[in-house]
This record gives C-alpha cells, sequence and structure tokens, in this order.
C-alpha cells in the first residue's frame, strides 16, 4: 500500500486522499481510477468518504485529511485532476521540486516554502527545517545533488516573484490586477 493523493497537474499541487480510507471509499467503490482523470462531483458524492465513523481513530480524516482534500477539489475543480501514488502523476522522479504537496503531513517542497510559508531566504528554510520532528527526505540527500536542486528551485521561485502566485479557479481577481 502506497500513499494515494489528489494531484492537479494543471497547478502540480497534490494532496493526501487518506490512504487506505482513499482506497476503500473511493478506488474500491469505482469512484476514482488510478491515473485517471477524476470526476470531482462523484468524489463530492461519495457520502461514505465523508462520513467516517466518529473515534479516535478517524481524528485525523476528520480534522485534517478530510477538510484539507474538501479544499482542493473546490480550489482545483476545474482543473485537470488525477488520483494515485506519485508515479501516477509525476512525469519523472526529478519532476518533483516543480511539484507542492498541500493539506495532511505534506512533504516539504520548494513551493510550499515560498507559496504557503513565504519564505524568502534559505536560512528560513534551514532553521524551519531544524525544528521539524522529520526532516524531508530530500534534505539530507547528497545522492543526485538533491539538496541543491531543492535550494537552487527556492532560489528560482523567489527571483521569479513567484512567492505571490495564486493557484485554483477561484483566485481572488482583484489579486490578479495589482500583479500585472
Ligand atoms: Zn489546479
Amino acid at each position: 500500500m502506497t500513499n494515494l493523493y489528489f494531484a492537479c497537474t494543471d497547478c502540480k499541487v497534490y494532496v493526501d486522499a487518506g490512504y487506505r480510507w482513499a482506497s476503500w471509499w473511493l478506488e474500491e467503490t469505482g469512484i476514482v481510477k488510478r491515473g485517471r482523470p477524476v470526476s470531482v462531483e462523484l468524489v463530492l458524492g461519495a457520502r461514505e468518504y465523508w462520513t467516517p465513523i466518529e473515534t479516535d481513530s478517524a481524528d485525523w480524516l476528520y480534522s485534517e485529511v478530510l477538510p484539507s482534500v474538501r479544499r482542493f477539489l473546490e480550489e482545483h475543480r476545474c482543473h485537470c485532476l488525477v488520483f494515485g501514488n506519485t508515479s501516477e502523476f509525476l512525469a519523472s522522479d526529478a519532476d518533483f521540486l516543480d511539484w507542492m504537496q498541500v493539506g495532511f503531513l505534506p512533504l516539504l517542497l520548494p513551493r510550499y516554502f515560498v507559496e504557503r510559508l513565504g519564505f524568502k531566504t534559505w536560512d528560513q528554510v534551514a532553521s524551519f527545517i531544524a525544528r521539524q520532528d522529520s526532516k524531508p527526505w530530500w534534505w539530507m540527500l547528497d545522492w543526485d545533488d538533491l539538496h541543491l536542486k531543492a535550494r537552487h528551485k527556492f532560489q528560482e521561485l523567489i527571483d521569479s516573484g513567484n512567492a505571490a502566485k495564486k493557484s485554483g479557479c477561484n483566485s481572488n481577481p482583484r489579486f490578479r490586477l495589482s500583479r500585472s
């Protein structure tokens, strides 16, 4: 069993769909298929998926996963959405630095630092990561210069002014005007 996500291939943003919970109530019921376009209406109508029995073990679904999935589906509903594990929406392994994970326990990636946390310098990133219980897997990796590539990607985003970029169909138009 691997993690399962909803991914927007237009915005290159993905969100945790809830692991086995998503597999049971979305995949096995035929509401979504791996690597296939997602019908937002069908997913939003999947009653069992949205209403786990309220126990302590469903806490992570109620407090984290389901609200973030709903927000994601609403924000990207007119975009191209795919369901599956990362191999189903990343064009290649090297591709992941172009993406941003949001929602439940997101993998910390350059776009997240810039677009969500508003960081401006790599020092901010480093001190933020030093405070995390678990570091993103690429942080300590010298293999394939991943750490350096992430740092370059971060700088590229800062230099291109991507910090203020809005994704989603409901971006504030006033915001867009003020940018042009
Ligand atoms: Zn999108």
